[in-house]
């Protein structure tokens, strides 16, 4: 079990980010992701030079974070921009996010400084798995 802090969660984001592959915009992001039984993935997002087939940091680490056998329970998600704070997921990642339940989201603020808001806030009245159930 991991017990991380939003500074260390923001620092795993950064280190991921620093492998971003972005040659055509230059705007490194990366993303950590802490399961709901403490474990971390990480990712950064890779460009492509067909530009729609590029992948955000957050997508990057959940995927990586399925691939590895891991729960599918999102505790919390760290994104930062190298170029830009706050850097919030774009609206495709909050709903992979919401996929696997994320609870929260932590980005850096202006002042350098974590800021952390509960998912819903940022993906209010969301389409996720509980709607495909049969009423
Ligand atoms: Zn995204």
């Amino acid at each position: 079990m991991t017990t991380l802090s939003d500074t260390e969660l923001l620092d795993a984001a950064r280190r991921a980010a620093e492998h971003a592959y972005v040659p055509y915009s230059s705007f490194p992001v990366g993303a950590a992701v802490l399961t709901d039984d403490g474990t971390l993935f990480t990712g950064c997002n890779v460009e492509n030079a067909a530009y729609g087939e590029a992948i955000c940091a957050e997508r990057n680490a959940v995927t990586t974070m399925i691939a590895a056998g891991e729960s599918p329970k999102v505790a919390t998600v760290a994104v930062i921009g190298l170029k830009a704070a706050p850097c919030w997921p774009c609206g495709a990642c909050r709903q992979v996010l919401r996929e696997f339940h994320c609870d929260r989201v932590i980005v850096e603020g202006e002042d350098g400084q974590p800021v952390s808001l509960p998912f819903d806030q940022i993906l209010p009245n969301s389409f996720g798995p509980d709607a495909l159930e049969a009423r």
